[in-house]
């Protein structure tokens, strides 16, 4: 029986392998971690004493691949239950705080209501995030959207910055507008967010590796790709840390490896070659601080608090510019932004953290990465690509990489 081997165990190479298995083949994954997920995992932190994920992850409900991805390994039931479409925010400079709750339906009623919609905004406002659409191959966030008044600095800025992991002034309109266009424009219904109960490894990863065993297919951990053998246009097998892999006449491959890696791997493929990092940081409370949830910070350094009994998160995108800063500093000052957020006495003493640097956390979505996204089919007649950096029209995003991994999968 044929068989498609696929390189990489992080969400792209987990939903071409669900993919496969749902259209009858059978599959068997290499990843070259001691565990799959790539850059959307939980581990156990020795410092902390308790598991974390590597990063908050934002997923909303318009994000309809993830979800039917979700549905197809049986993990909905590991999700927490929908707290509605609501985005709480605060400006840690003024206090002031705002909750952004669009309306369900498609026609934005909600605009109308000022107590749902930014203070200080008119109706009128938002009609400007309808520029994007318009949006040009080359032109920035920056460029299309009126970057003067509160409604860019208290709602779209941030949206933007953690959607595309990029500075608005060089990251790309249409990137966002496509966002955009399946969540906030699409209505309430499709922003909700949803969040994984206990991790993200227990509701994206794990449940797909069972998922992956019940068909009879498999995924392999510690087993990194060192070469593919080829003959003509063909890959006829792998060289890996464990042993070669010779390929049957009829068995395919699919490629969910980061960027550069995949270059070493196949060198003529132009790939993208410029980062963001985001920078995560864990705080490990005593007390329980709330069901707060998650709530979005301007004015600090801190941008998204995620709060998970008591875990309390902090994210950072866009951040290479503050990546090499020693982790004690990037810890002292979110925790000022922290304590404001969740009014925690200015009295208590920063708790035991952890500081986890994504360097390259996403591509940056630039006009000069972006032609650099390879198709899903390459010149190899049996070998398919996938990961949130190839050509899937998003930004490098969760749902992107589930997209990216569906259509590897039915492209072979
Ligand atoms: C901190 C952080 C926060 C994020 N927040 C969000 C968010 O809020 N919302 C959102 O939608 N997205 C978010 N993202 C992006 C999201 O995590 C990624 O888009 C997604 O996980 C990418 O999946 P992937 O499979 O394309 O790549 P990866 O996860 O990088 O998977 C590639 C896999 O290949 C393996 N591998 C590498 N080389 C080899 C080899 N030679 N042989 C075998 N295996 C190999 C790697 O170990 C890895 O497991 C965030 C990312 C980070 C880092």
């Amino acid at each position: 029986m044929s068989k498609i081997h696929i390189i990489g165990g992080g969400l792209a190479g987990l939903s071409a392998a669900v993919a496969a298995v749902q259209a009858g083949h059978s599959v068997q994954v290499y990843e070259a971690g001691p565990a799959a997920g790539g850059r959307c995992r939980s581990y156990f932190d020795r410092e902390l004493d308790c598991r974390i994920d590597n990063g908050n992850h934002l997923i909303l409900s318009g994000n309809h691949a993830t979800l039917a991805y979700i549905d197809a390994i049986g993990a909905r039931p590991t999700l927490r239950p929908s707290g509605g479409a609501r985005f709480p925010f605060m400006d840690v400079t003024t206090g002031a705080t705002w909750t952004i709750a669009p309306g369900p339906g498609r026609i934005p009623w909600w605009v109308m209501q000022p107590s749902r919609r930014v203070p200080d905004t008119k109706v009128t406002d938002y009609l400007s995030v309808l520029a994007l659409r318009k949006a040009g191959v080359q032109a920035t966030v920056a460029e299309m959207l009126d970057d003067r008044g509160p409604l860019y600095a208290r709602l779209l800025e941030p949206l933007a910055v953690a959607a595309l992991n990029t500075p608005p002034s060089a990251a790309l309109a249409r990137l966002l507008s496509a966002v955009v266009d399946e969540t906030l424009l699409a209505g309430g219904h499709a922003c909700v967010p949803v969040f994984p109960r206990d991790g993200l490894s227990e509701s994206l990863i794990d449940p797909a590796i069972a998922f992956l065993r019940r068909h009879g297919s498999d995924l392999q951990t510690g087993c990194l790709v060192a070469n593919l053998h080829r003959d003509g246009n063909r890959v006829t097998g792998l060289v890996t840390t464990i042993g070669d892999v010779a390929f049957g006449p009829a068995d395919q491959v699919i490629l969910a490896t980061p960027p550069w890696i995949t270059a070493g791997l196949l060198p003529d493929l132009p790939v993208p070659t410029e980062f963001q990092a985001i920078l995560n940081v864990h705080f490990l409370l005593r007390h329980d601080p709330g069901p707060v949830g998650f709530i979005g910070l301007i004015g600090g350094m801190a941008e998204w608090v995620f709060v998970k009994s008591n875990v309390v998160s902090v994210t950072i995108s866009a951040a290479n510019r503050y990546v090499d800063l020693p982790a004690s500093e990037i810890a002292a000052r979110t925790w000022s932004n922290v304590q404001a957020a969740l009014n925690i006495p200015t009295t208590m003493p920063m708790p035991k953290y952890r500081v986890v640097k994504e360097r390259r956390a996403t591509f940056a979505a630039t006009a000069t990465q972006e032609p650099l996204r390879p198709a899903t089919r390459t010149t190899l007649a049996n070998l398919a690509l996938a990961g949130d950096w190839t050509a899937t029209g998003l930004p490098a995003t969760i749902e992107g990489a589930i997209r990216s991994g569906r259509a590897a999968a039915a492209a072979l």
